[in-house]
């Protein structure tokens, strides 16, 4: 026999509970074989037209999915598995035919659903009675919903009028019926706003007096019999959608708590800026030019310390080379040129090892000449740089050709948590904490100076 379940939030929309027979039981209960109740009648609303499936209970039992196949709707249940985890009152398996089941629908979620469904027929309606754009497609998201309106181009200003015709609709409180019909002939005296798609089991959603109606179009959801239970409707945003203008916007408690998640956001920003709505732009933009000098300042001070770097080190181990316009570096002691800068990011210590390795390479000539043996630049090794950015526990090496930077982080920076990587000429390694960053340079210090010999 093919039953049909009979639907009863056709009959009243506001219903929330049930006692209804299980009809049919499928699955076992597992998580690739949930139970699937079939029941000859119900509250549930299945997921259908751009509306998603209601939620609640059948005897405490979480209903997970809502789905309808043919006429029939089944009740898909949470599988056993996760009802041990939660809530072992709620645990059910053996669901027969013939039983008598209490079900409940999560009503919060099923009246936001009707509220939201509602504000797109007026809204939909009334782009189509002021700009003839019919909406082409429908998605009610989590948290916003969207309609593609068949217009290229919508202006903000033509949005906001056609968003406060929509509210001037809700406010109007005007009644929303829906009328069954078996074939499409029955129903095509009604002013509707698309064509009929489907042949039978037609139902018509009409938002105000049929003769001059808000929205009048075939719909299978669930809507309030009044428009002004919708609430309020709010348009977010436009966006071109392959030809068409996409409307983003949310209606209903969704558009409550939307507006109270903005408010919670401008109350912050006031009390940052010391401000209230009507002037907090004009602080943001102030603090914003403040900023910009800030940085610009900031950007000429590092800048200056930098050159001053670069000249330190110069002046104590830059030496004159055969060439005028040529510096190479002078042997340190110990072959490592170490210097510790308190205020400088990692980015800037690699702009003076640049810096200091671009002067040197005006010398290339010379250190093409003496490629045979690079640790004899300048007379001796050319010097390891190690610049080391305490306030970001982080180092920079820099060699031109004596030392590989890359494999000295590389295969010793880990002992001391150390993380990073780079090149022979250049190389970053960053480390958790100072103590590690220290370890990493005394290591340094021993394994990568000149041998007494050469010093
Ligand atoms: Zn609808």
């Amino acid at each position: 026999m093919i039953m049909i379940t009979r639907k009863l939030f056709q009959e009243d929309v506001y219903k929330k509970d049930c006692i209804s027979t299980i009809a049919e039981v499928h699955g076992t209960g597992t998580r690739e074989d949930p139970f699937l109740l079939v029941l000859d009648e119900t509250v549930f609303f299945p997921e259908g037209g751009g509306q998603p499936c209601d939620l609640g209970t059948i005897e405490n039992v979480p209903v997970v999915n809502v789905f309808e196949k043919d006429g029939v709707i089944f009740h898909g249940l949470q599988p056993l598995h996760i009802l041990e985890k939660t809530d072992s009152n709620s645990q059910k398996n053996d669901w027969k035919p013939g039983d008598k089941v209490s079900c409940n629908l999560d009503w919060k979620r099923r009246f936001s659903h009707m509220q939201r469904h509602c504000g797109e027929h007026i809204l939909s309606g009334i782009f189509f009675s002021e700009c003839g754009g019919v909406n082409r497609g429908f998605h009610m998201g989590s948290d916003y919903m969207t309609i593609d309106i068949d217009v290229q181009e919508i202006t903000w200003e033509a949005a906001e009028r056609i968003e406060m015709l929509t509210n001037e609709a809700i406010w109007a409180n005007l009644p929303v019926s829906v009328r069954y019909f078996d074939n499409p002939s029955e129903a095509e005296h009604l002013p509707l706003r698309k064509a009929l798609a489907i042949d039978e089991d037609i139902s018509i959603v009409c938002v105000g007096d049929e003769s001059n109606p808000a929205d009048c179009v075939a719909c299978c959801g669930t809507h309030p019999n009044t428009s002004g239970q919708v609430g309020l409707l709010k348009i977010l945003k436009l966006e071109n959608y392959k030809g068409m203008t996409r409307v983003y916007f949310k209606a209903g408690e969704e558009a409550l708590e939307d507006y109270r998640n903005k408010h919670r956001i401008l109350t912050d920003l006031n009390l940052k800026y010391s401000s209230d709505d009507n002037n907090l732009l004009d602080k943001i933009r102030a603090q914003d030019e403040k900023n910009k000098e800030i940085r610009q300042e900031l950007y000429l001070m590092k800048n200056t310390l930098k050159d001053k770097a670069v000249s330190e080190i110069f002046n104590e181990y830059g030496i004159a080379a055969a060439e005028p316009t040529t510096k190479v570096f002078s042997v340190t002691e110990t072959g490592l040129l170490i210097r510790e800068y308190p205020y400088f990011h990692a980015n800037d210590l690699i702009t003076i090892t640049k810096a200091l390795t671009e002067i040197y390479g005006s010398s290339t000539s010379s250190s093409k000449r003496n490629t045979a043996k690079t640790s004899d630049i300048g007379g001796k090794n050319y010097p390891l740089f190690v610049l080391v950015s305490t306030r970001e526990n982080t180092i920079i090496l820099a060699s031109n050709g004596a030392h590989d930077c890359g494999k000295i982080v590389k295969d010793n920076a880990h002992i001391w948590r150390g993380k990073g990587g780079g090149n022979a000429n250049s190389a970053r390694a960053l480390f958790p904490t100072r103590e590690d960053l220290e370890c990493y340079v005394t290591f340094i210090k021993q394994a990568y100076r000149l041998p007494e010999a050469e010093r």
